[in-house]
């Protein structure tokens, strides 16, 4: 493999896993390569100075840096196309790349190769108001496409804690959720169709603008979270919904933190709908509040908190479940705090920053390895307690936090003061043993964050060989040369 990795970031072979690296069957782009790519697209689509290489090099996995060989910024589909054709005829790893807020090193250019960014396919171009459907480019950005969509009365309902930053083309190849997918599902369930152009540069559309569809094998789905392996996705059908014109968000204070986890599936059995809950430990916004600076004061003796928002067109009907919330809580005997209520559009957001900046501010505390746990959500309570178990067995601290009504638990495993040694020895084995635990209760390995890099040494624990063995042969059909983003998933 190419690239430095740098500082204490996983390397593969200490995590003690048995991954065989790919050796470097790829033609290296020389000057003359370089200069044919040049040729094909217009003037400053293809850069190959340091700062541009240096860009394309990390993402917002720990430190793992990888640099490509030349960064490519195709304006159109045709251009996506001719960049495909290249390097299939000369065999030149190619890895899509959105805005490099992925969390598995899915973006890394573990090959070197060309680095093809979408920062350039960033134009919305039909929101299609009597179909409830928006058609756009892969370099928007999540947020951006929101706004819009909310100028016409409609919702795009997945929201990545990173919305800010990453793209729509980013959240397909993940597979990417958020705290509404626990009402409105992953990018999964709001996608109806991708125009994609595979490794020989030739250009499909995955399925139809329809709202169903039995028409063969589904490719839309296949491509979704197949982390740039399969196909570079040019265009994005997503589906649209009326927009909530109310919300209202409650933060819950737990004194046990087994409560808190425990209370999710307690209140989607008495039928309540929230269109997020999400879960952290004291430590976790602990973090935010000092990260951000946030004058909020939490209770002695809180471990945990859940974060609800209800969303609907009624601020009376979101207040009366708000009510039955509480009341499901107090029937249920656990001991909480005083419950914050955000009504007004800056309580609101000041909530929902603390909750987004939590992976900033744990990031900022220690050198770390987040993990994307997700299990049936009436097994959260005995994930903690594993997770805690595990960490007091290997020395590490651990922070927990995510999408608990999707039963998405981020588990951040710090380093903390633990010693270089212990922390490269220690950490491939507890994170092997987190992962059983994960598989043992009913999980998996990543809920939203993808396998990437990072999870590849752990793939066998989730998937059987003959699992694993059907995805390579689907790999093979669509990039038989395996230029596409190669070193990733398997
Ligand atoms: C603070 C923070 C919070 C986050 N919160 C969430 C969260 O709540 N939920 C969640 O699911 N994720 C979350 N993430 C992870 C990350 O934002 C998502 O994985 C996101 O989808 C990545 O989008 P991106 O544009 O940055 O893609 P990149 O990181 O650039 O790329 C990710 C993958 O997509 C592929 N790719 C990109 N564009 C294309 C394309 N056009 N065609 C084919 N493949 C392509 C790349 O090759 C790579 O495999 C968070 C990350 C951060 C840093």
């Amino acid at each position: 493999m190419k690239g430095i990795e740098e500082g204490t970031g996983l390397m593969l072979k200490e995590a003690g896993n048995s991954v065989s690296v790919i050796t470097d069957a790829y033609t290296v782009l020389n000057k003359e390569l370089t200069m044919a790519l040049y040729a094909l697209l217009p003037a400053g689509c293809v850069l190959a100075d340091e700062e541009a290489l240096k860009r394309a090099s990390r993402d917002e996995t720990e430190d793992l840096i990888f640099l490509p060989e030349v960064v490519v910024r195709p304006e159109t589909v045709e251009h996506v196309q001719a960049v495909m054709r290249f390097a299939y005829t000369h065999r030149i790893a190619v890895t899509a790349r959105g805005a490099g807020t992925g969390l598995s090193g899915s973006a890394l250019p573990v090959h070197g190769g060309i680095v093809l960014t979408t920062e350039r396919l960033n134009r919305i171009l039909d929101i299609d108001l009597a179909n409830h459907q928006a058609t756009v480019e892969p370099g928007v950005v999540v947020e951006s496409l929101q706004n819009a969509c909310a100028e016409h009365g409609l919702l795009y309902p997945v929201d990545p804690a990173s919305k800010g930053s990453c793209t729509i083309g980013g959240n397909v190849a993940q597979s990417s959720g958020g705290p509404r997918a626990v009402k409105y599902g992953t990018t999964r369930e709001n996608v109806i169709n991708l125009q994609v152009v595979l490794a020989n540069g030739e250009m499909i559309w995955t399925g139809a603008n329809v709202l169903k569809y039995a028409t063969g094998y589904n490719l839309t789905q296949l491509m979704i979270g197949s982390e740039g392996t399969l196909g570079v996705v040019t265009k994005v059908v997503v589906k649209l919904r009326p927009l909530p014109l109310h919300t209202l968000v409650l933060l819950v204070p737990f004194f046990e933190a087994r409560q808190a986890c425990d209370a999710v599936s307690t209140l989607f059995m008495a039928g309540l709908n929230p269109s997020c809950l999400e879960f952290m430990e004291r430590d976790a916004i602990d973090a935010a509040i000092d990260y951000t600076g946030s004058k909020m004061k939490i209770e002695e003796g809180i471990k945990a908190h859940l974060l609800i928002e209800l969303d609907g067109q009624e601020p009376a009907t979101l207040e009366q479940e708000a009510t039955l919330f509480y009341e499901v809580l107090e029937a249920k005997g656990y001991t909480i705090g005083q419950i914050l209520l955000g009504q007004t559009d800056a309580q609101k957001a000041e909530l929902w920053h603390l909750r987004r900046q939590v992976a900033y501010a744990v990031k900022h505390t220690s050198i770390f390895k987040e993990e994307d746990t997700v299990v049936p959500r009436a097994a959260l309570p005995d994930l903690l307690v594993g997770v805690k178990a595990i960490g007091s067995r290997y020395g590490f601290r651990s922070i927990c936090y995510g999408h608990a009504g999707d039963g998405n638990l981020h588990v951040n495993i710090l380093k903390g003061d633990l010693d270089e040694q212990a922390w490269k020895e220690r950490i491939g084995v507890g994170i092997r043993e987190l992962f059983q635990l994960v598989v043992s209760l009913g999980g998996t390995i990543s809920g939203e964050h993808g396998i990437g890099l990072v999870q590849r040494p752990y793939l066998d624990i989730a998937l059987s060989q003959t699992h694993i063995g059907l995805l390579k042969g689907i790999k093979t059909a669509f990039d038989p040369t395996g230029i596409l983003n190669p070193g990733k998933i398997f």
